[in-house]
């Protein structure tokens, strides 16, 4: 086992309609049951989010379930999980998220998982957690907002060493080889923890 045991997942409450997203998900699921990678995520039973769960459950993989108490009514949270744990909001879900796991991955989704995405990787800019995160960009999905960023790059709104901390790759296995190596770099004098 690598030093990534818990791995947190970002993505879709809906399923899409590429198919290969669907596949992208079952193999990643599949890649963590593989390596004893235990599976911490929104706690959804449907899309995305659904698909890795159910996949890993099949197979006697480890899921954990943070959901927040309004969305647990709305009769999506998936009730076989290895554990479910329920917050008081949104905030303090995302919080207990990246605090109990030791890296986070984006699989295709919408609005809900770009926030998480630019949360946790602002997060990491800022100093406050050390974890790799790394996008998997199945057949093409991220091609679109890696351009965005890289014109955030050349127009001065993001630095280059901080575009360099998200971690792109198309294939699941890769992906996690590279957030396996993932070393973040020094927290600036100017940022500690403490003041942030
Ligand atoms: P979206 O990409 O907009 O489908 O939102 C997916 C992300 O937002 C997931 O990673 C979840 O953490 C959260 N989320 C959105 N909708 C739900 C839902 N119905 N149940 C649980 N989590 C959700």
């Amino acid at each position: 086992m690598g030093k990534l045991k818990k791995i947190c997942v970002f993505c879709g409450s809906s399923s899409g309609n590429d198919d290969t997203i669907t596949a992208a998900a079952i193999a990643t699921g599949n890649l963590f049951v593989d390596k004893d990678i235990f599976l911490v995520y929104g706690a959804a039973k449907i899309g995305v989010m659904g698909t890795i769960a159910q996949t890993m459950l099949n197979k006697h993989g480890k899921v954990i379930g943070i959901i927040p108490q309004f969305l647990k009514k709305k009769e999506v949270v998936h009730l076989g999980l290895t554990e479910l744990i329920t917050t008081e909001n949104m905030h303090e879900r995302k919080l207990k998220m990246q605090e109990i796991s030791d890296g986070f991955m984006v699989l295709p989704g919408g609005f809900g998982t770009l926030e998480e995405l630019f949360e946790i990787i602002t997060w990491l800019q800022l100093g406050l957690h050390t974890k790799p995160i790394g996008i998997l960009n199945v057949n093409g999905f991220y091609d679109d907002l890696l351009e965005l960023l890289e014109t955030m790059v050349k127009k001065g709104f993001l630095k280059m060493e901080n575009y360099d901390l998200l971690l792109v790759d198309t294939s699941e296995e890769k992906l996690l080889q590279k957030m396996e190596a993932f070393k973040a770099p020094q927290i600036p004098k100017w940022l500690k923890p403490e003041r942030t």
